[in-house]
Formats: C-alpha cells, sequence, structure tokens
C-alpha cells in the first residue's frame, strides 16, 4: 500500500520540486502536530492566513451553526444571506467612510482580478500601474501586475498596458497619467522580504492619483488583519485608498477575500454588462461566517496590545549571519548574507521544531510571520531554536 506521502507526490499535483511535504494531522493555536505526534511551532500561519492561530473554538463554533442552517445557496450577489451583511456592516465600520462596500472573493487573486475590470470599467481607461517586486496573486491578470520577470516570462503574452515602476521611487511616479486607470500597491511589500512604502513617496502617489483621477488601490491581503500592528498598515501612513484588497487573514482559515470600495464606484458592476464580476462560491456564508468570529475574537482579545513587545523580541533578533533583520508587527524578515544557507536553516529549523518560510523574490532571507495570538515566551522559544538552527548550518 501506498504512503499518504507517496499517494501526495502522485496525485496532488506539484509546484515545486522539493515540497516540504509535512504530513499535519492537527493545528491547535501556535502548534501543528504531525502524525508521528511531532509538535511544531507555526511561525508562518500558513503565510499570514492563521493569525489567531489554527482551531480557535470560536471560529469552530461559527462554522459548525452555520452549516446547520445552510452552506451554498446561490451564486453570489442574488440572495440576502446574513454572514455576508453582517461580516460587510462589522468590516464597514472598521474602515474609513468612503470604504463602504465589499464585494467577496474566494481568494485575494480573484479581488485583484475584480478590481482590474472594476477600475477599467469606472475610468474608462486601460493602463495599470505597479511595482517592481509586488505581488498581486498568480492568474493571469494579476500575474500581469505582478513586479517579477522571472514568474511571468514564459507565461506571456499577458495583458497589455500594464507599467511597471520602482518601488519607493518619487521621480517615477509621474509616469501615471490620466491614462491610467488604477496604481496598485502594497503598503508593505512582503515577497522582496518586507521592504515598506516610505511615508512621503506613498503619500506623494496619493496626490498623483488624485490629480490624474487614477484609482489607489492598496493591496492588504497579506498585511491586514493586525499582521504589522494595525488592523490595517495603511493606517500609520494617512492616506486613505480608493479601492482596499483584503484577504487571507480575513477568513479566520477559510478561503474568504474581498475588495472595498464606495457604493458610487462598485455600482459600476450592476450595469454596461448587468453582472460586471461573477463568481459563484464568493462571498460563501460558512466563509464569512467564520471571519465575523475572527474579526469579533480580534477585537474582544484586544489582540494587538502586546504586539510591540512581541515585535522588539523578533527586531533584537541577533546573529552574525544576518545582514539585517526586518519587522513590522509581527511580519518579519532576517536577511541572511550567505543567500545559500538560507533554505538549509529554514530546512533544520523544521527538524528542530520551527516551521518558517522564505520570500518569492529574496531568495538569501527567511520569512516569519507567526499568529498574533503567539505568547513572548512562545516567541522567544521558537527564535531560540532558529538560533540553533543557524549555529548548526554555518
Ligand atoms: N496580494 C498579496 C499582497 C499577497 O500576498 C497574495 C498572496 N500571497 C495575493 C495578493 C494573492 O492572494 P491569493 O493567494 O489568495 O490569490
Amino acid at each position: 500500500m501506498l504512503s499518504q506521502r507517496q499517494l501526495f507526490l502522485q496525485h496532488i499535483a506539484q509546484t515545486s520540486p522539493e515540497p516540504l511535504a509535512l504530513q499535519i494531522e492537527k493545528g491547535e493555536g501556535i502548534y501543528l502536530t504531525d502524525h508521528d505526534g511531532k509538535k511544531y511551532i507555526d511561525l508562518i500561519s500558513g503565510i499570514a492566513v492563521s493569525n489567531l492561530g489554527h482551531s480557535h473554538p470560536k471560529i469552530i463554533q461559527a462554522v459548525n451553526q452555520q452549516m446547520q442552517k445552510h452552506s451554498h445557496l446561490m451564486v453570489y450577489g442574488e440572495y440576502i444571506q446574513y454572514p455576508q451583511v453582517k461580516l460587510a456592516e462589522k468590516l464597514i465600520s472598521l474602515l474609513p467612510q468612503t470604504l463602504n462596500t465589499v464585494y467577496f472573493t474566494n481568494s485575494g487573486a480573484e479581488a485583484t482580478e475584480g478590481v482590474m475590470k472594476l477600475a477599467k470599467r469606472t475610468t474608462g481607461r486601460t493602463q495599470l500601474v505597479s511595482f517592481k517586486n509586488s505581488y498581486h496573486g498568480s492568474t493571469q491578470g494579476a500575474l500581469s501586475l505582478m513586479g517579477s520577470e522571472e514568474f511571468k516570462t514564459n507565461f506571456r503574452p499577458l495583458l497589455p498596458d500594464v507599467l511597471l515602476l520602482e518601488f519607493n521611487n518619487s521621480e517615477q511616479l509621474k509616469e501615471i497619467s490620466n491614462k491610467t486607470a488604477a496604481v496598485f500597491v502594497e503598503v508593505i511589500q512582503a515577497e522582496s522580504g518586507i521592504i515598506p512604502a516610505k511615508k512621503e513617496w506613498l503619500n506623494e502617489l496619493r496626490k498623483k492619483c488624485n490629480e490624474t483621477g487614477t484609482l489607489l488601490v492598496v493591496d492588504e491581503i497579506q498585511t491586514g488583519f493586525g499582521r504589522t500592528g494595525t488592523l490595517f498598515a495603511f493606517e500609520d501612513y494617512d492616506i486613505i485608498p480608493d479601492i482596499l484588497l483584503i484577504g487571507k487573514a480575513f477568513g479566520g482559515g477559510l478561503p474568504l477575500a474581498a475588495f472595498v470600495s464606495s457604493r458610487e464606484l462598485m455600482k459600476e458592476l450592476s450595469h454596461h454588462p448587468v453582472l460586471g464580476h461573477i463568481s459563484t462560491f464568493a462571498g460563501n456564508p460558512v466563509c464569512c461566517a467564520a471571519a465575523l468570529a475572527a474579526l469579533e475574537v480580534f477585537q474582544e482579545t484586544h489582540l494587538l496590545d502586546k504586539i510591540n513587545e512581541k515585535e522588539n523580541l523578533l527586531k533584537n533578533f541577533k546573529h552574525s549571519s544576518l545582514v539585517e533583520v526586518r519587522c513590522k508587527g509581527l511580519f518579519c524578515c532576517f536577511d541572511f548574507k550567505d543567500n545559500n544557507l538560507t533554505m538549509r536553516i529554514i530546512a533544520e529549523a523544521i527538524k528542530n521544531g520551527v516551521i518558517t518560510d522564505w520570500f518569492l523574490f529574496n531568495a538569501g532571507a527567511m520569512r516569519i510571520a507567526p499568529p498574533l495570538i503567539i505568547t513572548k515566551d512562545e516567541l522567544k522559544l521558537g527564535l531560540e531554536k532558529i538560533y540553533e538552527s543557524i549555529e548548526k548550518v554555518i
């Protein structure tokens, strides 16, 4: 009989030559337990998803209760589904006034796709702008915006009329014009290894979009829901996006994303043509119930109260093999001097019971994004284990 590992390798389409292939039986809080009973500290949260840890009882309860009422009913937007309405109401209460209407999607990429269409539809323009090293999803539209030629080149032709500018470069903002429908930006670029936008630059970008009638789309799919120390990273920047992209931690562990904008913009999806964006499962009521529970837990438990102290623990991590540690909240990058060691250190840390990860566009760096519920002692232990793993590899 074939093992689960063999079946996984044979029947699950693989996207890398050497998948981690951890065989996880259970997730609870910050811990994952494999089929041999080995426990790992999860310092990566399924890539910034499990902000409340795994198997949160309130989320399980919300999912169970909603399943007993109903799961899928109808293609997005036709029926009034209470979990969607309650979730939208709650989310909007936490956002600036102009971000008052939600289009739910299943994934971040699907939200990016919807926004590209919305931007073209509402401005009558075709040009889209994004930045070098940005990541907005892997579907062909979202991929067209991606700031890495390596990941795009073999899938061309992609969307025409996409302009890629340098992140944090003020001079290049002059390329944005009254031909530009929308600019997509991450407030803190994740995949190049936690690179924050400069405050002044992001404000200049906001101003340029205002001057040219261009929509500013802020992608908080990875940074949202407390990851960087505030509910959304843009709160630190004195800007308000025209459209906000959210996903990952939003669903409390279930697949859910969204784009949020003003009622005036969103109504454009309902005519010329009608059904301007269609998705069968988007805003699935069970996912929305989980997301609502997650937001409630987020608020009730004051999850961000101790985040600065935890951020400092990460920031103060020192080892001679590191060039730099970059952190905002619990969104962190350990940048190693020798790029060739990173993968080995990550593998050694896993052996040592700590899960971290790498970045798509920065091969020399280690990604750390623990569940926000992690305690200081747990984080210290995780960091000790990383230190031991580095020592073992170098
Ligand atoms: N934008 C950002 C900033 C992301 O980090 C991601 C996912 N890594 C996406 C968009 C795409 O989200 P999804 O994988 O859910 O399609």
